[in-house]
């Protein structure tokens, strides 16, 4: 689904230089979860920020089922877009405090107007994307400071899947939220993997939820990726110093 050869990205000048990206190479197929992980600053939301199409490298190359998105103009580049979502961190800062969980959810359908839904398509759509992440009927009408943290996630969840996207990427999802409210959005993404073949790019400092959410594991230092593979191969048997003094660091 998605190819990332020799990425570099550079921020600054001079002094102020900073390669946050080095060289990175990463593939994921189709219905895959690739984790993501490493020290705080070592270039995953800037990886992640690329894969979205936000952030043009500087050399390398980014292929998403083989079509260079940063080549993409107009309408095929509005069309791409609807293929990589995200779901942030915050559930509290990312979603309008003022806009009920319905408008939230069926807000890109704003920019998206080829694949909007017809008004009554619409409310069924958005009944299905609220039980699609656990919520009921009745949530579409609440705002966002009537839910908990993990309820808001779920939202952001939905939202992500508006628009029935190949990928979606997670910056630290589950961060925010208590033990047991990781647990179950946890669930809810792996369901959708299940039931929807979403592929996910899960990016976390947590490596016990990297463990259970992945397939793949890919471990970055200073920009480069370090080591990838399997996640169980990874965790059991690290074969760069860095990813073993990581895992062994880990509860
Ligand atoms: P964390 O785990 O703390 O979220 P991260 O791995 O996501 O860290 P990035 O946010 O990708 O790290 O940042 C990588 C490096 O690039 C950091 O040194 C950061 O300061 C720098 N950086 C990121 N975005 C910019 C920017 N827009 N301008 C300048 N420097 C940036
Ligand atoms: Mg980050």
């Amino acid at each position: 689904l998605l190819e990332v050869r020799g990425v570099t990205k550079t921020f600054g000048s001079g002094r102020r230089r900073l390669t946050a990206l080095d060289g990175v190479d990463l593939r994921i197929g189709r219905g895959q979860t690739l984790g993501l992980v490493g020290e705080s600053g070592c270039g995953k939301s800037t990886l992640a920020r690329v894969l979205l199409g936000l952030e043009r490298p500087d050399e390398g190359t980014v292929r998403f089922d083989g079509t260079d998105p940063f080549a993409l103009r107009g309408k095929e580049l509005l069309a791409w877009r609807r293929r990589v979502q995200m779901v942030f961190q915050d559930p509290f800062a990312s979603l309008n405090a003022r806009m009920s969980a319905a408008d939230l959810i069926g807000e890109p359908w704003g920019t998206h107007r080829d694949v909007v839904p017809g008004a009554k398509a619409r409310e069924k759509r958005i009944r299905e994307l609220l039980s699609l992440v656990g919520l009921r009927e009745s949530d579409a009408h609440r705002y966002p400071n009537e839910f908990s943290g993990g309820q808001r996630q779920r939202i952001g969840i939905a939202r992500a899947l508006a628009l029935n996207p190949d990928l979606i990427v997670c910056d630290e999802p589950v961060s925010a939220l208590d033990l047991s409210v990781q647990a179950q959005v946890l669930n809810v993404l792996s369901e959708l993997r299940t039931r929807l073949g979403v592929t996910y790019v899960f990016i976390s400092h947590d490596l016990s939820v990297v463990r259970y959410i992945s397939d793949r594991v890919t471990v970055m230092y200073l920009g480069k990726v370090i080591e990838q593979g399997d996640t169980e191969n990874v965790f059991e048997r690290p074969q760069h110093p860095y990813t073993a003094a990581l895992m062994s660091a880990a509860p």
